[in-house]
């Protein structure tokens, strides 16, 4: 398998290429050249073929032979070593909880995935990797936990201060060792701006060996894919395939969730669900793109003004938007209807949605009214507890903390501060 840059200027690459240069030099995305289509027994037998085996079985035509098959194995078990239930809300939406990881982030699957795979390029090479981050909240969280301790990366975080929970801001400044938190006195554009300059400095990049961890990187985005399987894998009602309500900041996942569907993954309909930031949803009105300020949200993992993977769905569907309507729509929720969200779902079915799961249901719900006859699956790509200042307002009570986050808001934060000025970055990556 090999992968094209969507901007058409770069070389091809393979996956240990891709993953370890993160960004084609045309400041594309990298994008595979086929998309692998799925034997039908396999979908109707899921079932009965364990997470692994699924993962694996997905996976594998895109890692291709850049990782021997018993290695590949034991990356795709330790990506996946924790659950993910699918739990009925109501008759008609059921909750993918994807916040069973290590950092409680629908992000860790990527981040292990991503992590052990450049680990093992590494030692292949005998070089020492330095990995650039741009998080608006719970990336960089995932990361520093995936890349904890591997040997011979160094991961560099940058995220918006002031603009992270507490919690999401603990995980992110606590590991140390390989580990540096780079807090940003501006928004994550500023961040994302700061690292995609790095990526295009050439200066920069003869001097050490640069590449990402966003969902830009292919590592990171094609496991995705996962959550799609075992959602289906969970879902009871094969004559109607669920539509399924994706909560979208960068749009890494839920290409992700298209990328599976175009592998043959049964779904009826996606809903790209975005907050106040809603550059895709108006696209979807006007079919005319356009990148605007992010602005900051009470689900704040999805404050992205210039969704990267957008591009990614584009070419999924060969820019042909009369194809994409009819698979995606897009709808854009405020923080009051994200607010009520939390409390009906909470008040009425007793189930604690966090602000970002709040985003799709509410997406979700305005869906299910015109297609009373459909069922849908909510991603919940956060546990509330990484909200709990937003949550325990609404609902009237405190949320209970997980003793694996109990441990890290106690120890003390490490960041450096710093302006949103490339001058600034190039001048602590250089010494
Ligand atoms: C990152 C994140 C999202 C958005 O995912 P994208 O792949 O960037 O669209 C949604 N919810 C949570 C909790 C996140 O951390």
């Amino acid at each position: 398998m090999l992968y094209y840059s969507t901007n058409k200027k770069a070389p091809l690459a393979n996956f240990k290429e891709a993953t370890i240069n993160g960004q084609p030099a045309d400041s594309g995305l990298y994008f595979p050249q086929t998309i692998p289509l799925l034997p039908k027994n396999f979908l109707e037998n899921i079932k009965h073929i364990s997470r692994e085996e699924i993962a694996f079985k997905i996976i594998q035509p895109y890692v291709d032979n850049t990782i021997d098959e018993s290695t590949l194995q034991q990356i795709v078990s330790e990506t996946i070593n924790f659950n993910f239930p699918l739990t009925r809300i109501n008759e008609q939406v059921f909750s993918l909880e994807l916040f069973h990881g290590p950092t409680l982030a629908f992000k860790d699957v990527g981040a292990r995935f991503m992590s052990r795979c450049m680990g093992h390029f590494v030692k292949d090479n005998g070089k020492h990797l330095t990995v650039l981050v741009a998080t608006s909240g719970d990336t960089g969280g995932a990361v520093a936990n995936g890349f904890f301790d591997v040997e011979g990366v160094n991961v560099v975080i940058l995220y918006p201060s002031k603009k992270v929970s507490s919690v999401q801001e603990a995980q992110l400044t606590s590991p140390g060792k390989n580990i540096t938190a780079i807090e940003i006195d501006g928004s994550f554009d500023d961040c994302q701006r700061l690292v995609k300059l790095a990526f295009a400095d050439s200066q920069l990049k003869e001097k050490m060996f640069l590449t990402s961890a966003n969902s830009i990187n292919v590592a990171r985005w094609l496991p995705q894919q996962f959550y799609y399987f075992f959602a289906y894998r969970q879902w009871n009602n094969e004559n109607h395939p669920p539509v399924i309500s994706v909560p979208s900041g960068n749009f890494g996942n839920i290409s992700a969730g298209l990328l599976a569907y175009a592998s043959g993954l049964p779904a009826k309909h996606f809903i790209a669900a975005c907050n106040a930031n809603d550059a895709v949803p108006r696209f979807f009105q006007s079919q005319a793109f356009e990148a605007r300020e992010a602005v900051a949200t009470i689900s704040n993992a999805m404050d992205v003004g210039n969704p990267s993977n957008f591009i990614r769905m584009m070419e999924i569907f060969k820019h042909r938007f009369d194809h994409l309507k009819n698979v995606v729509s897009s709808i854009s929720i405020s923080d009051e209807e994200t607010i009520a969200t939390i409390k009906q779902v909470f008040e009425e079915e007793n189930y604690l949605l966090d602000p970002h799961g709040a985003v799709a249901y509410a997406a979700l719900h305005i869906y299910l009214q015109q297609h009373k006859e459909q069922t849908g699956i909510v991603l919940e790509t956060a546990h509330p507890i990484k909200f709990y200042n937003v949550i325990e307002p609404v609902i009237k009570q405190s949320v209970e903390i997980p003793d694996k986050i109990k441990a890290i808001l106690n120890i003390d934060k490490k960041s450096i501060l710093m302006k949103p000025e490339y001058k600034y970055l190039k001048e602590y990556l250089n010494t």
